[in-house]
């Protein structure tokens, strides 16, 4: 036809050229962001069902797609608890039910017994064996020999309203008809040495795998094809990240060279002097912050390698140019704290620290922000969300993110526009207790220059850890008593785990009433995120001031609290819990010079994965060993804070099991970039175009 010959491109065809799809259904395929023939050609399975073998029903486990054949038995109208269509089916291997909550009377006359049927579905328990609800079904001509399917079937992304049914015809018709006008982008030398197919062999296999195709391969995403979409995905990814760090380089930033007058004047007063590691990562920074271009520079520094000095030298700088500084954390308790040491060590010097809060409203909060609009507070300290209001500030020079783990490439975009009274853009100083392997980071972070504070202030003690079944709650209790009445303080987290907040609070409630039960001669306080911020602070000002002893909470105290006295901390239901979150909750402890410790109590039985995990928090501190570790055992998902990265939303790369591909993918942006730059719009838009904020920019 000559509709094919004259087939627009794919990356412009609208979807309504499909045979089948109107304004309505095209509306529906808008909320999967999915406009153009192109985007169904990348909108890949996220797995697939084999229905290439027949399972005999005598072999059927539960938890198991499968799909099988048999004789109906039995079919029945029951009424156990809600009417429901419940047939029986036979194979002479043994039998399975099926169950239909919906259903009409002409598939009740479908399902009569003695036809036959083949069905595709989950098998689960049910009260009289194994069942499937609602599996999808055919019914056979007698004596047909059910026919099971010669390749894998894609299972699409989708959402209400658009059936899997659907998506698999139009994927079909976009491949007979489009498919050979997607243009291939990868350089031929990047393909030829990674030995990967061609696009449209790739886009072809992966939606259609043929019969013979490596099914657990496919099924696990390491076929070969998958491979080559996966590297083509993170390519996209990396350039657009090199993108937005060269639409940031193209601004202009002021230059803060020479001034460190109070740095000096800091650096004197402080108990301590710097480590190697925070010297050299404050030259880093200096350099940058000496440069026209805005600073785009990433810190990452275990726990309690003492980032917020570093950050307030940085700022310094600034302020001794003239300039006004944002700080900002991930929780209010937190920016309190920033807002508390940094007054501490600041205001001596005449720089005047103001903070930010939720808190702080009426009057005083117009007082607040008069002040940093006329240039009068140095530095604003406060939380992400409310600097993301919208704060004017006179004269900013520089943001400083506390944990951008929890921070998003999205959200770090848009505090750029803060400084919207010049035409001058901040330098940006974002630092991360979460560190990630160096070929990861520079993917992950590839818009950020990355520095590492990879050595503790000396003296630290190591904190032992050991796990603790809860069965021995007891002991626990005593270890705490002990250390107390020496003088210690302690930490009793009991994390957010339940699916309820009220629960959550509930258990930290009992568990503070049990201990101060348990333990009458000790101060016994509870804090947690229901309370409000004052309420908070003034907890942790006493537990700071050693009037409590042991402070019991939920994960508020999760990150960047700092009592060196402290030097217990007690972990409930720690097998529920990943390994950075777990570290950093360690991390609370062992910041003085006291040895520390902590214990990890756990529900019994443990499942394999939570023995490995407190095993390697077991034996080992380092924060980047852990890291590697939990990249190992499960991806970065949590690590990065998926949702926040938007690293989860990758089609079919996944940054753990590709992680190999990582370094050959920085070397083929890098060939882009300089070989075919007119490639890298096409490879953005095709891939990360859904994803506004990587394709926006
Ligand atoms: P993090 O990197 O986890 O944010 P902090 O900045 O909170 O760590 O620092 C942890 C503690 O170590 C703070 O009490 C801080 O004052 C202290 N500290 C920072 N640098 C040094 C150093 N070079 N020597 C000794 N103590 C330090
Ligand atoms: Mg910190």
């Amino acid at each position: 036809m000559s509709v094919v010959a004259r087939a627009p491109d794919p990356a412009r065809a609208p979807l309504t050229c499909l045979k089948g799809v109107g304004p309505r259904l095209a509306e529906k395929l808008k909320t999967l962001g999915l406009e153009t023939v192109q985007d169904l050609l990348f909108h890949l399975p996220s797995r697939y069902q084999d229905r290439t073998r027949l399972t005999p029903l005598g072999s059927l486990r539960p938890g198991q797609e499968a799909l099988v054949a048999g004789r109906v038995e039995l079919s029945d109208v029951v009424y156990r608890g809600r009417r429901a269509l419940v047939c029986r089916i036979a194979d002479g291997t043994g039998h399975l039910h099926l169950r239909f909550f919906h259903f009409n009377a002409a598939q009740q006359e479908q399902l009569a017994r003695g036809r036959w049927v083949r069905c595709f579905g989950a098998v689960r328990f049910g009260p009289a064996g194994f069942e499937m609800a609602h599996p999808e079904y055919s019914i056979l001509p007698a004596d047909a020999a059910p026919q099971p399917e010669n390749h894998l079937t894609p299972v699409y992304p989708s959402t209400a309203g658009v059936s899997q049914t659907s998506l698999r015809r139009l994927a079909q018709e976009a491949l007979n008809r489009h498919l050979i006008h997607v243009t291939e982008l990868l350089p031929d030398n990047v393909r030829d040495e990674l030995r990967l197919p061609n696009l449209k062999d790739a886009l072809e296999l992966v939606h259609r795998p043929p019969p013979g195709a490596d099914v657990a391969a496919l099924m696990s995403g390491s076929a070969p094809v998958q491979q080559r979409l996966s590297f083509e995905e993170l390519l996209a990814y990396t350039l657009s990240l090199r993108r937005v760090r060269e639409r940031l380089r193209a601004e202009r930033a002021p230059r803060f060279a020479g001034n460190d007058g109070l740095i000096k004047q800091l650096l004197a007063r402080l108990p301590f002097a710097l480590t190697r590691a925070q010297r050299r990562v404050l030259e880093e920074i200096n350099r940058d912050l000496a440069r026209p271009e805005p600073m785009q520079r990433l810190v990452q520094g275990d726990v309690g390698s003492g980032k917020t000095i570093v950050a307030a030298c940085a700022a310094l700088r600034a302020i001794e140019a003239g300039y006004q500084v944002a700080f900002m954390a991930p929780t209010e308790l937190l920016a309190e704290q920033h807002c508390r040491n940094l007054t501490e060590w600041l205001a001596p010097l005449g720089v005047s620290v103001a903070a930010l809060s939720a808190r702080v409203t009426g009057r005083a909060r117009t007082q607040t922000l008069l002040d940093i609009a006329a240039g009068q507070t140095a530095i604003a300290v406060g939380t992400h969300a409310l600097f993301q209001e919208g704060v004017k500030f006179a004269r900013l020079g520089l943001i400083v993110v506390d944990e951008q783990h929890r921070f998003g490439v999205q959200q770090r975009l848009r505090l750029r526009t803060k400084g919207e009274h010049s035409d001058e853009a901040p330098h940006q100083l974002i630092m991360s207790a979460t560190p990630i392997p160096r070929t990861l980071a520079q993917s992950v972070y590839a818009d950020l220059d990355v520095s590492v504070i990879d050595e503790l202030p000396a003296g630290r003690q190591p904190i032992e850890t050991v796990a603790v079944p809860a069965t021995r709650r007891a002991d626990v209790v005593a270890r705490v008593h002990e250390a107390c009445a020496s003088g210690r303080q302690a930490y009793w987290v009991c994390p957010l785990i339940e699916e309820s907040e009220a629960l959550d609070l509930e258990t930290a409630t009992r568990t503070a009433e049990m201990l101060t039960e348990a333990l009458p001669d000790l101060t016994v306080m509870l804090v947690h995120g229901r309370h409000k911020p004052k309420e908070k602070e003034r907890v942790m000002a006493e537990f700071k001031r050693g009037k409590v002893n042991l402070l019991v909470a939920t994960t508020v105290i999760e990150v960047g609290v700092d009592v060196p006295n402290a030097s217990l901390m007690i972990i409930e239901n720690a097998e529920r819990l990943g390994l950075s979150q777990l570290h950093q909750l360690r991390g609370r402890v062992g910041r003085g010079s006291i040895s520390s410790s902590c214990v990890l109590l756990y529900q019994p039985p443990l499942s394999e994965i939570a023995r490995e995990r407190l095993a390697v928090l077991r034996s080992t501190n380092d924060g980047f060993e852990i890291a590697r570790r939990d990249l190992e055992m499960r991806g970065p998902g949590e690590l990065l804070g998926t949702r926040q990265t938007g690293v989860a939303a990758f089609h079919i790369a996944d940054i753990a099991r590709d992680r190999g591909l990582l370094p050959r993918v920085q070397q083929a942006a890098a060939q882009l970039l300089s070989d075919y730059p007119e490639r890298v719009e096409p490879i953005i838009r095709r891939w990360m175009a859904r994803r506004e904020e990587y394709g926006a920019v």
